[in-house]
């Protein structure tokens, strides 16, 4: 068994999705430390997130390619300029239309 990704307070939601996207692909895995979450406040907080295990350690490159794609995915969504509201495609890195950083 083989820890796959650490999830951060912010992404945290995500854990149960992308078991579920693994296991559509194949990939038996499971979350560690969810059940945790019951017991927040008596456990040191950062206890508390949880981390997604592969089964099997063979599979485990196939699932974290599986995984840097989905995530890559995500990045690539459309975003809004905080310039001037252009809307605009994932893979732009800043406004064309008024230069913006994406993250400034
Ligand atoms: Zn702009």
């Amino acid at each position: 068994m083989k820890k796959l990704y650490s999830f951060s307070l912010a992404d945290r939601a995500e854990a149960g999705l992308l078991k579920e996207l693994l296991e559509r692909e194949g990939v038996a895995c499971l979350i560690r430390n969810e059940q945790l979450f019951a017991a927040l406040g008596e456990i040191p907080f950062l206890e508390c997130f949880p981390e997604l295990w592969v089964v099997d350690d063979e599979i485990w490159p196939r699932a974290k390619s599986l995984l840097d794609n989905w995530f890559k995915k995500e990045e690539a969504e459309a975003w809004r300029c905080a310039g001037c509201g252009e809307e605009l495609e994932g893979q732009f890195g800043s406004c064309w239309k008024c230069g913006k950083a994406r993250d400034a």
